[in-house]
């Protein structure tokens, strides 16, 4: 392995805590905590000795920093695949802050942010896509994007673009061949072979891209529009969900005035509510400014909770909403439950083609149907997670389109009866362009710009 230099930082969190960790990566791991570190008894440790803990001191010269347990691994068993040391100490900001002076003092220095992951992947032992994924795991908001980052580390997209990858060049390298040496490689028939190979390939782009639609679920969490007419309860609603002791709830930045926008957790399930509300008027026209906001708010929208005030008749408005709802994956809350109920459920299932739940908002009835059967909606039923692959990245989701671009642009040069050299060229774009995903090929720049986003110490 090339020799690098050695850098160190903290690798816990900066704020008071039981333990903090400094961790130092590079050829001059082992020396640097040899000088700084000694056993309880007294002894110096054997940095030889790997994947080892040592209880003891750190010292800065003669003077004792703090009580720590030092673990070291030899390269390349480590998360940078170089020699590593991870000082765990108490976890006091100061603390932290002394010891990782102490080692920059003995020869390591500051690591940039993500520094350790890139080691990783300029040594090779993760690849670009499972090095993002290390950023995704630590960003994850919810059990969703949590599950898919972890399947994406482990190598989950990795294997089948490396797969595909694998195809794309086995035909560049047929066709190279063929080209230079025609005697005794033939493309007779080749291009009717190759036709039949280009539908699976295409169908795997684009089974790969689909899944980044709901990969962006899972990051930024279930798109929910609440639909109604005015005063019929969705702002009660809203905040009664809000309010639920175990949703947790953030500010989005640019919230707007007549759109409140909410993040709702339920149950691991991160909902990102947009509440359609907010337009009161008295003038007339007002039912149907609602209606058209609701319409734009709806076509972004994941998931729709219609609210119907039950108390009073279903009108015109009412049903053109029902249009829009009708197409789209909804729940429909019958609200006002407390009150004398002039629409009936059975009716309102039939028209909506959806599960209608009564619900009073004023009483705080309802809620927990609703949050079931948004679960079993998501959870179970309409987004199966289980061992599936999600892109979650849109920077791979923009290379996955682009490589299909360039395998559609062969299927047609085959369709219209174009020689086979000119195949060469799409395929290799396609080719590189899913080298990109995993980090085969790619500028420094593009690399520094990624692991630039970490934070430090990781
Ligand atoms: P929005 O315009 O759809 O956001 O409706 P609001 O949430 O502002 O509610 C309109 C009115 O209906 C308010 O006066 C609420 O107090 C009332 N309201 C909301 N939910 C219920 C409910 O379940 N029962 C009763 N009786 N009144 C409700």
């Amino acid at each position: 392995m090339a020799k690098t230099d050695t850098i160190a930082a903290i690798g816990t969190a900066m704020s008071n805590s039981g333990i903090g960790i400094i961790r130092i990566s590079g050829d001059e791991s082992f020396s640097i905590i040899d000088r700084i570190f000694k056993k309880k008894n007294g002894t110096r440790m054997n940095p030889e000795q790997t994947h080892k803990v040592h209880y003891g001191y750190i010292f800065d010269g003669d003077q004792m920093v703090d009580e720590v347990l030092v673990l070291v691994m030899k390269g390349p068993h480590s998360y940078t695949a170089e020699d590593t040391v991870e000082i765990d100490c108490h976890g006091g900001i100061l603390m932290m802050k002394k010891i990782l002076e102490t080692v920059i003092k003995y020869g390591a220095r500051l690591a940039d942010p993500g520094e350790f992951t890139k080691r990783a992947f300029l040594n090779g032992r993760i690849d670009l896509s499972q090095a993002e994924a290390v950023m995704d795991v630590i960003n994850a908001k919810n059990d969703y994007a949590l599950k898919s980052s972890v399947n994406q580390l482990n190598g989950g997209i990795s294997k089948r673009i490396r797969a595909l990858r694998e195809k794309i060049l086995y035909e560049i390298a047929f066709i190279e061949s063929a080209l230079d040496d025609p005697e005794h490689i033939s493309l007779d028939g080749y291009k009717l072979q190759l036709k039949e190979k280009m539908n699976p390939m295409l169908e795997e782009l684009e089974a790969l891209i689909a899944s980044s639609d709901n990969g962006k679920v899972m990051t930024e969490g279930i798109r929910t529009v609440i639909m109604g007419k005015p005063n019929v309860g969705k702002s009660s609603l809203l905040n009664l969900l809000v309010g639920e002791e175990r949703a947790i709830v953030t500010e989005i930045a640019g919230t707007t005035r007549d759109t409140l926008e909410e993040h709702i957790f339920l149950h691991g399930i991160s909902l990102h509510v947009v509440d359609t509300a907010g337009i009161r008027n008295t003038d007339d026209v007002v039912e149907q400014i609602g209606v058209l906001r609701a319409k734009d708010a709806a076509k972004e929208a994941d998931l729709i909770i219609y609210v119907v005030d039950g108390s009073v008749p279903l009108d015109e408005n009412d049903r053109e909403i029902i249009q829009i709802v009708r197409e789209r994956k909804a729940v429909v809350l019958l609200n006002k439950s407390d009150l004398g109920q002039i629409v009936e459920k059975e009716q309102l299932e039939k028209l909506t083609g959806h599960p209608v739940i009564s619900v009073s908002a004023k009483e705080e009835t309802g809620m927990e149907e609703l949050e079931k059967e948004i679960l079993s909606m998501f959870y179970a039923g309409t987004i199966d997670f289980n061992d599936q692959v999600y892109v979650t990245n849109v920077r791979h989701k923009t290379a996955l389109m682009e490589s299909l671009e360039s395998l559609k642009l062969v299927d047609k040069a085959i369709e219209d009866e174009v020689p086979e050299d000119f195949y060469s060229i799409d395929f290799m774009n396609a080719y590189e362009q899913l080298g990109s995903i995993i980090g085969e090929a790619v500028e420094d720049d593009l690399v520094n710009e990624i692991f630039s986003k970490f934070c430090m110490g990781k």
